[in-house]
């Protein structure tokens, strides 16, 4: 570890040369083309591109579209950066004149931006390297969003084909004026898993409902009592969220339906307190059943998800410090966990250090005209992630290669 003041001084010497108008043309590109998850075929390649250029030895598909950038440069540590390059099935209404071209598919999370910073960081490194001694391995990652990529790549040999890491870097575009940084030393995401619920009924006329069993009054049982576990069996100190967010059954009004869908979206941010909401959806999900006398038992299919996202405190403390020296006093703060969630965690061999963190990108004056007075008023009425009026502000481009490039240098400076 260097000393913060000496890594934020070389991280600004030797991002000073950025262009901030290709920077934002090549961003703008991006945010034009968004793809979906595990689609980034185009984003991919603009990735693989740039670090081939930049002396990267570049490996691509890996884990479908995902990139490997690879620079060695003598002995020393070795980096990984990650940056996450999905879009979403979100229909963009910014305004913004270099908007999606793609209908019903938007950069609404800022993996754009992710990308570019990633991008720019690797050039910047690349082209100082005489001033660091080490390994960096850059990462594009897909399908974050979907949950599926990280998964993909460490079962692509993502550990085993590169250098295996010191420590592992990510960053994430987060609403907030232009010029924060906040650091959660410890839990910083929560835990999510997606669960499939199917009630099995008997369908029949919708004139002669005692010959059936009705799976729309089934699940509209469980709906209700899922309403209870978080309410009613989570300790008020501890955290859960627990969504129904969908509700499918029937085809007409007179047809009385033989199976009811439910898709189910569980946080936590507890192994204990997961298990026990994961027991409870469980029980309440037969139980409702067997009380309406559903003739099969229902199928309960809990999907792979992302565990929390732990940032180890000592390595967050230093590149929170890096970062307060890099950018000033009162730009870097803890706001705590979030129930949002990630997978970079499941990225790095288990026992490495990861540290992520967040990048504030709302413009200043679409900050100053939200309603509210407070920070946490604010934050909650300016288009967030996932909204289709999500608008990044180009000026966070910069300060996001320069968080990325000081974290790798108090590694490898
Ligand atoms: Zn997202
Ligand atoms: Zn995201």
């Amino acid at each position: 570890m260097g000393e913060p003041a000496s890594v934020a001084r070389l991280a600004w010497d030797i991002t000073s040369g950025i262009e901030a108008g290709e920077l934002a043309d090549f961003y703008r590109d991006l945010h034009r083309h968004p793809e979906l998850s595990f689609e980034e075929h185009r984003t991919a390649a603009k990735l693989a591109g740039r670090l081939r250029a930049a002396g990267y030895g570049v490996t691509e598909g890996v884990g479908g579209t995902g990139v490997v950038g690879v620079l060695v440069q003598g002995d020393g540590p070795v980096v990984w950066l990650r940056g996450d390059m999905d879009a979403l099935p979100v229909r963009e209404a910014s305004g913004l004149p270099y908007a999606s071209t793609v209908d019903g598919v938007m950069h609404a999370c800022g993996h754009d931006l992710h990308v570019t910073w990633l991008m720019a960081a690797a050039e910047a490194l690349a082209a100082a390297r005489d001033s660091w001694s080490g390994t960096l391995v850059v990462i594009g990652q897909p399908a974050e969003e979907n949950g599926g990529g990280a998964r993909a790549m460490v079962a692509d040999g993502l550990r085993e084909r590169f250098p295996r890491p010191d420590v592992l870097f990510g960053q994430h575009a987060a609403p907030g004026p232009v010029g924060f940084y906040p650091h959660t030393p410890g839990l910083t995401m929560s835990a999510v898993d997606d669960i499939d619920v199917v009630v099995h009924g008997v369908g029949g006329h919708g004139s002669r409902p005692e010959s059936t069993v009705d799976p729309v009054v089934t699940a509209a049982h469980i709906v209700t009592r899922l309403q209870t576990v978080v309410a009613r069996e989570v300790a008020a100190k501890d955290s859960a969220v627990l969504t129904v967010g969908q509700f499918h059954a029937g085809t007409q009004h007179n047809i009385i339906p033989a199976e009811a869908r439910l898709a189910l979206n569980l946080r936590t941010q507890d192994t204990g307190v997961r298990a026990r909401v994961l027991a409870a959806v469980e029980r309440i999900v037969r139980g409702e059943c067997d009380a309406a006398g559903c003739p099969v038992p229902p199928e309960i299919t809990v999907l792979p998800g992302h565990p929390n996202t732990v940032n180890d405190a000592a390595l967050d403390a230093e590149i929170a410090a890096v970062h307060r020296e890099v950018f000033g006093p009162g730009t870097v703060f803890d706001f705590g966990p979030v129930m949002g969630s990630e997978d970079i965690s499941l990225l790095p061999p288990p026992g490495v250090p990861y540290d992520y963190w967040y990048v504030t990108t709302t413009p200043p004056d679409v900050w100053a005209a939200a309603p509210g007075d407070g920070l946490m008023e604010k934050f909650a009425n300016v288009p967030g992630n996932h909204s289709p009026r999500f608008a990044p502000d180009p000026a966070a481009l910069v300060p996001g290669v320069r968080t990325l490039v000081s974290a790798a240098l108090s590694r490898l400076a």
